[in-house]
Parts: C-alpha cells; structure tokens; sequence
C-alpha cells in the first residue's frame, strides 16, 4: 500500500505544472474504480467571504465561538495549508467553480479586480462549472447566496448548471445608495445597498435586507436537502458575509465576544449546526461531502470589522498567505477518517474530486489546475498537490513548491504602498516561518532556481484569453 501511495504521488509531483491536464486525467481510472460501484454521493460547499485563516474557534481564535465548526472539524479532516484560487472575490469564485485559474478564463483583470454593477462580462458559458459537470452525473444542483461571476442573465446561476438560484449576483457592499456624508459602514443600514436579491432569474427583493441574509442562507439550504433527499446533489452555498458591511439577525445581536464581527461568524455557524442537522435526520450524513472554507483573506483594512489571517501575513488582495489560504474543513462521516492535514490543497481541487466521487470524468479539452483530493480525504494517502501559484490580477506574484514559496513581488493592498519587484525573489519556508518572516534567499540558492523554472514552466501553459472584468455596461 505505502509503495502505490508513493509511486502515486512522485508520479503527480514528476507531472509539475505544465502537464496538469496530464496530471489531472492520470487520476481518473483510480478515481473511477473506487467510485463505480458506490452510490454518488452528495456534495455541499459552505463559502464564507472574506473569512480570515484565524477566525474560528477551530483555528485558533480566542474570542469567537464556533462550536457547530469545531464538532464539523472534530468529526472530519482539518486543513491547514488549503488556498483559495485569489485573494479578491470575482477570480476566486471562477476558481472554485472551474477548477481552473482564472487566468485561464478572463475573470482576472489588471483594470479592474473584481465585477461590479456596471460590469458587462462574466463567466464565459464556454466554462465547465462544477454544476455543469455533476449535471452531466444526474445531479439536482442548487446555488444559494453570493455568486459574483456576472450579474447579467447570461452569467446567471442558472445559465451555468444550477437549477434553481436564490440569492445576490455580486458583493453586498456595492450599488452603494447612501446620503452624502454617511459613513456606510459604520452602523450600517440595508438601504445604504441597493443589492437585489434574486429568486432564479428574477429580483425578488431590493434592496435585500442585509440583517436576515445568512438566517435565510441557511434556511433555503436546510429546505433544499429534504426536498432532494431521494436524489444525488450538489449545493453550493456561498455567504455574503463576513465581507462588509456587517450584518446579523436580531438573535445574534451582541453575543459574541469579538463584537458585531463574532456575532456574523457565530450566526454562520450555528447555520452550519442546522445544515448539518438536517443532513444527520435525512439519513444523509454518510452519504454527502460537506465542505466549508472562504473566498479570501480578511480585509484587514476595516480593521475591528475586518477578520484576522492569525498568525499568517496580510490579508485580502494579497499574495501573502493571509490572502489566499483559508481555514478548510472537509466532513464525510463514516467515509472521512478525523485528521488534521498540513498537506496542500485549494479550492481549485474541488471540481475534480467532486467528478471523481461522482463517478465521472473531467473533460480533456482544457488545462485543469485542481487535482483529484478523493485518495488524501478517503484513504490517508498524501494530497497530489504539491504547488500553489499565487495570481494578483494577471500577473503570477508568487509560487509555492513543498514548504518553500517564491515571491516575485510584494505589495499590500487597500493602503498606500509600493510595488516590490523582488530579484533575486524572496524564498519563505512556510513549514518554518508560516508567517512569511525571514527570506531564505541567500542560504537556497537552489530552490530558488526551481521555483523559478516552476514559476516558467507555468507561465508557458498560459493562454491568453478576453478579459471579462474589464468592461462596461453602456448606457443607452
Ligand atoms: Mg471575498
């Protein structure tokens, strides 16, 4: 057993990142084989928005309590160096629902960061989302909460896979409609956004209060898997908060210790008790892959209404650690084994180890940058993934193989700094300095050079393709 797990993984890290399609198709006669004869299991993904590495009671926080989490983390697999795809809102989702960078399909832009209200592009339909992909499986998909990947009809939920959509199309802090002076976020009011929220293709509510969001996140969840519990699904929940402005429901006012920033994440959490719940009195708990992890970094710059990164460097925006790796939980009772699992991993892995559970196989006709997750969650064998690389807009700023990661640049963001443009690059060793502390340049000369040919090897398997950030809506 151990000889196959090793051979497996030399073969994945032999494969680098210029043949991960390669990498990638290599998984499916295992995946295929430990799946074709067990039922398809469900899959739910709790997505929280700008949620900092320290900012459950599981990972570390002192003040917060999160003791729905703990139980999921307790019963499941906790994982410590797990990457969202970016470190702002609009790539990273397009990362998770394609298991491919954003790079590869435009939806990260040098002109604009994220999509706004005004934004005239979206996800390409020529994208293959996980609900596409687990329709193709006979799956019952559902999309609830922020979705952010184009808010034109085109791009909607329901033109990529999902059946059925309830929620808002883009960040709760934009169509700012405030008077002239008033600070929106401080002692923040619903009315300050003019955020629709919408049931499938239509408005249903403008603008949406904002206090009884996630209440409501949690409840349509719990609705949506009794009413499939006789099917395969895929649920994807993605919260609107803790991303500013701040808000939770009258039952949550002033319970936490941590201010109105703990009572957001505590209403997220007991949310997660009931999705949970629901699944153990269904019968579904052994039978559904539930995962819980965020977008982004904390967006530090709100400082007591932003999150803490804990004990990584910066947050939101960022190719520190703090903006992109995020506190992972993955819950599979009876089929995951309890573990705490500093192997790598990102939300860009979903995709794969969803179609490999399915049953399936991840098309062949485009660059795939996730791995397939199912031997390192189900048989204790080690993650496939062995690098990250760390995108600000379109340029590649940083890269990770094993414990050491390359930065090519570095600046903060959201305040005044400059761009650092780095050569030789810095070089972290983040088993040592999880921190990004001391650069190690000097004593690795070395592994520098192979981060370097990594970091090139990469860039050459770039395509480049229309930027789908960049443009605007034009008024008639
Ligand atoms: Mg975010």
């Amino acid at each position: 057993m151990k000889t196959v797990q090793s051979t497996r993984r030399n073969f994945l890290r032999q494969a680098g990142a210029g043949c991960l399609a390669l990498a990638a198709a290599s998984l499916r006669p295992a995946g295929a084989q430990s799946t074709a004869s067990a039922p398809k299991p469900n899959f739910v993904i709790i997505f929280c928005d700008d949620l900092g590495y320290g900012d459950l009671g599981v990972f570390g926080h002192p003040t917060i309590k999160t003791p729905n989490l703990d139980r999921m983390a307790a019963e499941g697999q906790k994982w410590t160096n797990f990457y969202a795809a970016a470190s702002v809102c609009t790539p990273s989702r397009a990362g998770i629902m394609t298991g491919r960078l954003p790079i590869r399909n435009g939806m990260c832009s040098d002109k604009r960061r994220v999509l706004f209200p005004d934004s005239s592009g979206g996800l390409p339909t020529s994208e293959i989302t996980i609900a596409k992909a687990l329709k193709g499986q006979g799956y019952a998909t559902g999309c609830i909460g922020k979705w952010h990947l184009g808010h034109l009809p085109q791009y909607l939920p329901t033109r990529h896979g999902f059946d059925s959509y309830f929620g808002i199309p883009y960040s709760n802090d934009m169509d700012q409609a405030a008077p002239k002076g008033v600070n929106v976020f401080r002692d923040s009011k619903s009315e300050y956004f003019n955020v629709p929220l919408m049931r499938n293709e239509a408005v249903i509510e403008r603008p949406a209060d904002q206090t009884t969001l996630t209440q409501r996140y949690s409840q349509e969840a719990v609705a949506y898997i009794k009413q499939n519990r006789d099917k395969p699904f895929f649920l994807y929940l993605a919260h609107s908060l803790p991303h500013v402005p701040l808000f939770r429901s009258k039952e949550f006012e002033g319970i936490s210790e941590r201010g109105l920033y703990g009572d957001v994440i505590e209403e997220i959490d007991d949310g997660v008790g009931k999705i949970l719940s629901a699944l153990r009195d269904e019968g579904l708990s052994e039978k559904t892959l539930v995962v819980f992890t965020s977008d982004n970094g904390p967006w530090l710059v709100y400082n007591e209404q932003g999150g803490s990164a804990g004990l990584l460097r910066e947050g939101k925006g960022t190719t520190f650690e703090g903006g992109m790796r995020e506190p992972t939980l993955f819950w599979w009772p009876g089929k995951i084994k309890p573990a705490v699992v500093s192997d790598m991993g990102s939300t860009l892995d979903l995709l794969p180890t969803f179609v490999s559970l399915a049953g399936g196989e991840i098309p062949t006709d485009r660059v795939y940058d996730g791995y397939d997750l199912t031997g390192a969650l189900l048989d204790e064998m080690p993650s496939p993934r062995d690098e990250m690389f760390y995108y600000r807009n379109q340029t590649l700023w940083a890269v990770r193989k094993g414990p050491f990661k390359a930065h090519f640049r570095t600046q903060r963001c959201y305040v005044k700094d400059e761009l650092k443009v780095h050569d030789p690059p810095l070089l972290y060793h983040l088993g040592h300095d999880p921190g990004e502390q001391t650069n190690i340049a000097s004593r690795h000369p070395d592994v520098l050079q192979d981060l370097i040919a990594l970091a090139e090897r990469h860039k050459a398997s770039v395509v480049p393709v229309k930027d789908q950030l960049a443009g605007r809506i034009t008024k008639k």
